[in-house]
């Protein structure tokens, strides 16, 4: 952070399909990255130009730290040149993620779905009678729940299945009939999951998509109680055998055993 941009390249114009790659070359280039966060799945930096430049990395993209006269691998579709001489690489096989310069003051109509994002249980406070909030009152399922990014911001699907086996929670049961003390196990397990997720790195599959700045890989994988592991004994109760059922049209895994 505190680095100016010296020159941007967009090598392929899908990154930039909700402006234009003229767009991000204008929109970054002298400008001066102020900050790092993150809210939900998107990544937004601020610039000291009073815009802010949004990444959504999806299900391939990586954003990699390179230092001075390394070359981009395949597949880098934004090159930013720093003013120390390093890159930043977005790279993205295939190319579902993308970068968007944007004027926070106007975030509900360029990018209305990070303006809906709702409540954060990392960044926001985020306290059990948030959590029934934001899906307490529905009658639908609790996993598709979970997996709504406008009640709550940042859950994937490997984490739902992970979160809700904590809770002992089935994903097809109804929110609208958990119980005061399940809402505490959900919120708890909300938490758990996903702060060892983020010690350990996050999860990188067998594609290696999933990677930090460095391009080193996460290793939660190995914690995994449900998620890719259909057919196999459950290993938190030891009776049941983990299920695998399409829900929502996400992969969803459960042991329908110790959840309820
Ligand atoms: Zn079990």
């Amino acid at each position: 952070m505190g680095h100016r941009v010296e020159h941007v390249t967009v090598g392929r114009d899908r990154v930039a399909r909700r402006t234009s790659p003229e767009a991000i070359i204008d929109g970054l280039s002298g400008a001066t990255f102020l900050e790092a966060r993150r809210r939900g799945k998107y990544l937004v930096f601020p610039l000291d130009s009073g815009e802010a430049v949004m990444v959504h990395l999806r299900m391939s993209g990586q954003l990699l730290v390179a230092e001075a006269g390394a070359a981009a691998p395949p597949h880098t579709h934004v090159t930013i040149g720093l003013d120390d001489g390093r890159q930043l690489w977005f790279v993205d096989p295939r190319t579902f993620g993308e970068v968007v310069v944007f004027d926070p003051a106007a975030v509900e109509s360029t990018l209305p779905e990070l303006a809906a994002l709702g409540v954060d249980p990392i960044a926001d406070r985020f306290e059990r009678r948030d959590l029934v909030a934001a899906i307490g009152g529905s009658r639908g399922a609790l996993k598709p729940l979970l997996l709504d990014q406008r009640r709550i911001a940042g859950i994937g699907n490997i984490y739902a299945d992970e979160i809700l086996h904590d809770a002992r929670l089935r994903p097809d049961r109804r929110a609208d009939s958990l119980r005061r003390s399940s809402w505490a196990r959900l919120h708890d397990s909300t938490d758990r999951i996903l702060r060892a997720a983020i010690r350990q790195g996050g999860s990188s599959l067998g594609d290696a998509q999933y990677v930090d700045l460095m391009g080193h890989g996460g290793s939660y994988q190995a914690e995994h109680r449900v998620y890719g592991r259909a057919g196999k004994r459950c290993a938190t109760c030891g009776r049941g055998w983990i299920r695998r059922i399409v829900s929502g049209g996400r992969s969803t895994h459960f042991c329908g055993v110790c959840q309820r």
